[in-house]
């Protein structure tokens, strides 16, 4: 331990900070765990526990100001006064991932990006469980690594990394970090400048060393400009849909191949997960694998039988031939453009929510190919009627997923597909992307 750290305020009082507080006890130190809002029953048990000192409601800031370090909640933004007023005293302000990473020589394989991490990690966990690996995940899924780490049983952690939590990162490194894409999101914590989220992403490979592995999806262009233009000290392993030239993974007359000895070959009619979003994650799951050396045979099992993640382009039912997916976790409009690319019938789109700065003209090709009607699910569909009245004809709103689902349902004919992917955040007629896609369910069951 650091000797010149005894106190720690730990500010957020959710899995990743009372992961952080029990390991900081664990490990010797006295941690202090403030949370501004209400600290959630099931935490705030689990610290009186184990008599760990906490505060709800509000930020004591002299207490907090006298710490040697702070564990910060990625929740928190670096903009705050609190912190700013810690960062002017020259107090470390860290995130959860990085006081994690002190306490453990575990294998890291870490995920990030602005899509498809949780679908990568789960996948990536599944493969290794599977071939009989110690293997965990964490990050933003599951378990706090923090608290992982305590006993630290497993010998490899799978974490899905957001750009606010490598934010928080300064010596913890990944022996894998995988890049999956960089689009815009979240840019109201980055100062509405894409740089600053694009270099929060590439803090994954800050770190590495040329005994680490970087997969990167070579597609992507933002992230073809940034390789170029820095230094990662890594074994690079790009993957691509489209290019063969130089990639370690690739597809080719619609095989998949690995270009890892021994190579691997396999169908993408055989991944279980459909859409190029989805060959991109299993291309970047199975270099993981194979830097692994887990054998053909389980790497290609775990391709083909993996199943989707809730609210990912999750099948819902077939109602009189009409089928419903629900996407309810496409946030932003990348997401959502994986998700019409990905269909092959005429489609009914559920979109809208509350937008986050969204520009809508990326869809605009697929929507007019794909998309027969247009079904508005949010408070303020204004944007959303303006960027597609002249590439749909039937645009109709709703005010609840019920409506959204009844009003698509009279749209859509026998062969045809409803998608909700929403393409926007939830909050403003529900609680969340599982409330928003488990009530979509319902109303699709309920027809
Ligand atoms: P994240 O954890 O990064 O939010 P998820 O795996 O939860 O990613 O998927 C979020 C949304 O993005 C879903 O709608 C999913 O279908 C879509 N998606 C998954 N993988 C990708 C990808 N590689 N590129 C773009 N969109 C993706």
């Amino acid at each position: 331990m650091d000797h010149n750290i005894q106190h720690i305020a730990i500010l957020g009082a959710g899995e990743s900070g009372v992961g952080a507080a029990l390991l900081a006890q664990a490990k010797g130190y006295t941690p202090f765990v403030s949370d501004k809002g209400a600290i959630k029953l099931p935490f705030e048990k689990e610290l009186q526990k184990h008599k760990i000192e906490f505060e709800s409601g509000q930020h004591s800031e002299e207490r907090i100001l006298s710490a040697d370090l702070i564990i910060k909640s990625p929740g928190i933004p670096e903009s705050v006064p609190l912190v700013k007023a810690a960062l002017r005293k020259g107090i470390k302000v860290i995130s959860e991932i990085e006081f994690a990473g002190w306490f453990t020589n575990k294998k890291m394989i870490c995920i990030t990006g602005s899509n498809g991490k949780t679908t990568t990690t789960m996948w990536i966990h599944h493969i290794l469980n599977k071939a009989g690996v110690e293997v965990a995940v964490a990050g933003n899924i599951g378990e706090s690594l923090a608290r992982q780490v305590i006993e630290d049983i497993p010998d490899v952690y799978v974490v899905e990394l957001s750009s606010f939590q490598l934010d928080g990162i300064y010596d913890f490194k990944p022996d894998i970090a995988i890049l999956l894409n960089v689009t815009p999101d979240h840019l109201d914590r980055y100062a509405y400048d894409m740089q600053n989220y694009t270099n929060s992403k590439f803090r994954i490979t800050q770190n590495l060393t040329e005994n680490d592995w970087f997969i990167y999806n070579a597609d992507d262009p933002i992230i073809e400009k940034e390789i170029s233009n820095r230094n990662i000290s890594a074994q690079m392993a790009p993957f691509s849909l489209t290019k063969e030239e130089g990639m370690t993974a690739f597809v080719k007359d619609n095989q998949i191949i690995i270009n890892l000895k021994p190579s691997f070959t396999m169908s993408i009619h055989d991944l279980s997960l459909k859409g190029k979003h989805n060959t991109q994650n299993s291309m970047a799951s199975g270099i993981a694998a194979k830097i692994l050396e887990i054998r053909k045979e389980n790497i290609r099992e775990s391709l083909s039988d993996f199943k989707n993640v809730e609210h990912r382009l999750e099948y819902v039912a077939k109602v009189n031939g009409i089928e419903f997916v629900n996407d309810s976790k496409a946030t932003n409009v990348n997401s959502a453009w994986f998700a019409l690319e990905s269909m092959s019938n005429p489609t009914v789109w559920i979109v809208g929510g509350v937008d986050k700065g969204n520009d809508y003209d990326t869809l605009l090709a697929l929507v007019k190919d794909k998309v027969k009607a247009i079904v508005c699910l949010g408070k303020d569909n204004e944007k959303i009627i303006e960027a597609f009245s002249g590439a749909v004809d039937v645009i109709a709103e709703a005010q609840s997923a019920r409506d959204a689902v009844a009003l698509s349902y009279r749209f859509a004919r026998d062969g045809e597909t409803v998608l909700l992917s929403p393409a926007c955040a939830s909050f403003d007629l529900f609680e969340s992307y599982e409330d928003r896609g488990q009530q979509f369910k319902r109303a699709v069951r309920s027809l």
